[in-house]
């Protein structure tokens, strides 16, 4: 007999594919799985409560190491929705995805300032 492995594809940012016992499967957050839901719970405790992450959400550095690498100046984390979900990022993650999203900033006085 053949065993059958079922695997949902996460629409959220992760690209994953994990069991169906990991993804959301009501409300308006429907294949999301566990992992960008838990995310996207803490990117909002940010916006909210003000709550600092353990780190970035895309690149997984942790809260200690960007604030180290900030130095004397002041860390900052850009709060993006991507994909459905709240994610807080890095200043260098954020570059990266306003590179990739240029498209959408580029003839804006924000495009301008940052030469896409
Ligand atoms: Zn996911
Ligand atoms: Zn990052």
């Amino acid at each position: 007999m053949i065993g059958l492995v079922l695997k949902v594809h996460c629409q959220a940012l992760c690209n994953r594919w994990v069991a169906p016992s990991k993804i959301l499967n009501l409300g308006p957050h429907v294949g999301v799985c566990e992992d960008c839901w838990q995310r996207h719970l803490e990117a909002q405790a940010l916006l909210t409560d003000g709550v600092i992450p353990k780190g970035c959400q895309n690149c997984n550095t942790p809260h200690e190491t960007l604030k180290e690498r900030a130095g004397a100046g002041e860390l900052s984390y850009v709060l993006h929705h991507l994909d459905g979900v709240y994610v807080a990022i890095c200043p260098s993650c954020n570059e990266q995805i306003v590179r990739l999203q240029r498209h959408q900033t580029r003839d804006t006085p924000f495009g301008a300032q940052l030469n896409l």
